[in-house]
């Protein structure tokens, strides 16, 4: 069984924030900043990928809940939300979870992305192949 299994079944301790029939909340144990909270399934999806549909539509309204509450309480006003899904993502507990990072100024944090350039026939055919669009 994995650690966030064993945290969501009580085996192993957490500071747990936030709990209701689905998920659990808790401080992440390395707290990238201060208040640094993991949104947890209780129930062992691998990643995103996996994550069942309907959870994940509870999940959204728990997002904006705990953001609000993360921000009421430590008065942030900036936030990263991240999922690492799969290693080269980052992942490395493979049981689906949710960072909420509170931002504060000169936290050392840098969340940078590449700037590649796209030409207008390759955002076309990039957009063709993705569409969902009906
Ligand atoms: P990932 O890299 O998979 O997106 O994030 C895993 C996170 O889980 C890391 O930020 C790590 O600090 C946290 N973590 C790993 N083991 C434990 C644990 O036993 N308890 C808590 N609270 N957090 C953990
Ligand atoms: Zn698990």
């Amino acid at each position: 069984m994995c650690v966030f299994c064993r945290i969501a079944n009580g085996e192993i301790p957490a500071y747990k924030i936030y709990e209701d029939k689905d998920f659990i909340a808790f401080l992440d144990i390395s707290q990238a900043t201060i208040g640094h909270t993991l949104i947890v399934t209780k129930e062992h999806f691998d990643n995103i990928f996996t994550l069942n549909a309907n959870l994940a539509e509870h999940m959204g309204k728990l997002i904006v809940q705990l953001a609000n509450h993360l921000n009421s309480v430590l008065k942030t006003e900036n936030i990263n939300l991240v999922n690492n899904s799969g290693a080269l993502a980052g992942q490395t507990i493979n049981h689906f979870h949710l960072h909420l990072i509170p931002r504060y100024k000169n936290d050392g944090i840098t969340i940078k992305f590449n700037k590649n350039k796209l030409s207008p026939a390759d955002f076309k055919d990039l957009c063709t192949k993705l569409n969902l669009i009906e």
